[in-house]
């Protein structure tokens, strides 16, 4: 039996299993693939918000990471949030040495309102980490925040791309309005259009589910624009399915 491809995984925990980790693990095997879990944060949150994070040290990280990729062939990266500042160069080091897709989920600031952006963090990671991501996923109000001083949302696209990263894909769920519209910057040619209708309910864990079968579905071959299309019908088909586990928002139903 072949085994499944393998994504390095670098996210927070969330208790509630809807966003962080366990999103990316159920996202992921959802899709035929197999997550490697390095957690980057532990936090204090329930369904409608979070309350605190705690960052995991850099070193932990650095150790966690040398031993499993001495040891496994990872096929892509999927990153979302990151506890420090100084979690990002244990993690470009990391990318550097391994030559593979990397999703980035930049999450700034959770859909409860918390502010999950550490102290200069979105400065940084413009700077350090953008050259190294294949695809980056923030919301609206994620992309307007790496970008303070751009006018429009194609603005905000142009400048990650010239940050450096190859593909930009800004979800459109933080949005009014009655259609989803994610906007696809990709590496050669125009802006493309992905709409869908919105659903009724609110959701936790909607981008950690995108990122992670984005990724998933660059490890098992697909191109860019398959993976991104293909990971939006997954995200759709989950959060139609969403549960409640407490008074707040749904969690997604990620089965294959
Ligand atoms: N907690 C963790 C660990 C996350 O990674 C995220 C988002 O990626 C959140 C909370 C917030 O998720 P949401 O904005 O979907 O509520």
């Amino acid at each position: 039996m072949t085994p499944p491809p393998l994504i390095l995984c670098l996210s927070g925990h969330d208790p509630t299993g809807g966003a962080g980790i366990q999103a990316d693990i159920e996202a992921i095997k959802a899709n035929g693939a197999q997550a490697l879990t390095v957690i980057t944060a532990y936090t204090v949150q329930d369904s409608h918000n979070v309350f605190e994070v705690q960052p995991v040290a850099a070193d932990w990280l650095r150790r966690q990471l040398d031993r499993l990729l001495q040891d496994c062939a990872v096929a892509a990266i999927k990153i979302g949030l990151l506890g420090d500042a100084a979690q990002l160069s244990v993690i470009t080091d990391t990318l550097r040495r391994l030559r593979v897709p990397v999703v980035c989920d930049p999450v700034l600031r959770a859909g409860g309102g918390y502010d999950l952006a550490v102290a200069g963090l979105p400065q940084t990671l413009i700077r350090q980490l953008l050259p190294q991501v294949t695809v980056l996923t923030p919301n609206a109000a994620e992309a307007r925040r790496l970008v303070p001083d751009a006018v429009t949302l194609d603005d905000c696209g142009a400048a990650l791309q010239a940050a450096g990263c190859e593909h930009v894909l800004i979800t459109g769920g933080d949005e009014p309005g009655d259609r989803v519209r994610n906007r696809w910057y990709p590496r050669r040619g125009t802006l493309q259009l992905f709409e869908w209708p919105r659903l009724p309910e609110t959701f936790h864990g909607a981008g950690c589910s995108l990122a992670s079968a984005i990724a998933a579905r660059l490890a098992l071959g697909q191109g860019v624009g398959d993976a991104l299309r293909g990971a939006q019908q997954d995200t759709q088909r989950w959060l139609a399915a969403a549960f409640s586990i407490g008074s707040g928002r749904r969690i997604p139903d990620r089965r294959p």
